[in-house]
């Protein structure tokens, strides 16, 4: 990693500081972003796992309490504490002992990380929300999509109203409407091509793929068309390579559905994070 997205960064970053502050305090400032949003990746990621785990099966994301799946007994307070918890009960049910899966603490520990290197990125701006919205989102319904084969409204259409109202907030703070004109382009673009690719084969490509589009496209085309198209190609780089190990491997069928939303994730955060070291390399190449 260079250090190129630390330099955007801070140029973005000390354009809305107060005048006269000295940029030398800038790092510890952000420092202290990046730590606060992976404190509140943690809790957000607390939430994922019951949206993770309900929304697919179209229970109430609120009541009931968080219950042990084998012998029903609530998860107390103390013991709803993320990742810590886990750690202390060993991965086991306080009541009954039957383990609980290492995904939740996971689940927690990922988005903490993911909102982390979002805040680490995008700095202390306006689209900063915007991108943790995206983050999350993408996180859980990847893992669902892992699951289930399916990407569930319910989820999609909350984070794109959720990513559209951030966006349009961001500009018109900081007037950058030419951002949010390039995301409403690709959002509307990359729905479209995805849903004459869904009626060509809506057995390869789902509905849910589709409606995520909008998603994709209106926060990748806020940064701009290069990372449009480096979402879209490292997500069918990445699926093209795991598809032909699992076939060559044996443990996929070749005319086996593939979880295309957990790839189109991957490339997306992919071109979030890592987009300005390989968009700036080849802007100056
Ligand atoms: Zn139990």
């Amino acid at each position: 990693m260079s250090s190129l997205p630390e330099v955007r960064v801070s140029s973005r970053f000390i354009q809305h500081w107060p005048k006269g502050t000295s940029h030398f305090r800038a790092p510890p400032v952000l420092g202290l972003l990046i730590g606060g949003c992976a404190l509140f990746g943690l809790a957000i990621g607390s939430f994922l796992n019951v949206v993770i785990y309900r929304v697919p099966r179209h229970k109430s994301i609120v009541t009931p309490r968080s219950a042990c799946p084998t012998c029903g007994s609530p998860i107390r307070e103390r013991d709803n504490i993320p990742v810590l918890s886990w750690l202390v009960l060993r991965g086991r049910c306080h009541s009954c002992h039957s383990p609980i899966s290492a995904r939740y603490p996971l689940v927690e520990l990922g988005t903490a990380g993911l909102f982390a290197a979002t805040a680490a990125r995008i700095g202390f701006n306006w689209d900063l929300p915007a991108f943790l919205v995206v983050a999350a989102s993408l996180l859980a319904l990847a893992c669902i999509d892992l699951e289930l084969l399916v990407l569930p409204k319910a989820i999609v259409y909350p984070a794109l109203a959720l990513v559209a109202g951030f966006l349009l907030l961001a500009a018109a703070v900081t007037g950058e409407w030419h951002n949010l004109i390039s995301g409403a382009i690709f959002a509307v673009g990359w729905f479209l091509v995805f849903f004459a690719l869904n009626a060509l084969s809506p057995r390869y490509l789902g509905f849910g793929d589709v409606r995520l589009a909008l998603v994709l496209g209106l926060a990748l085309g806020w940064l701009g068309w290069k990372f449009v198209v480096l979402g879209f190609f490292s997500a069918n780089l990445i699926g093209a390579i795991v598809g032909l190990v699992l076939i060559g491997t044996k443990r996929m069928r070749p005319d086996q559905q593939i979880a295309y939303g957990v790839f189109l994730a991957l490339g997306t955060m992919f071109a979030v994070l890592v987009g300005p070291v390989i968009v700036t390399h080849f802007h100056t190449n």
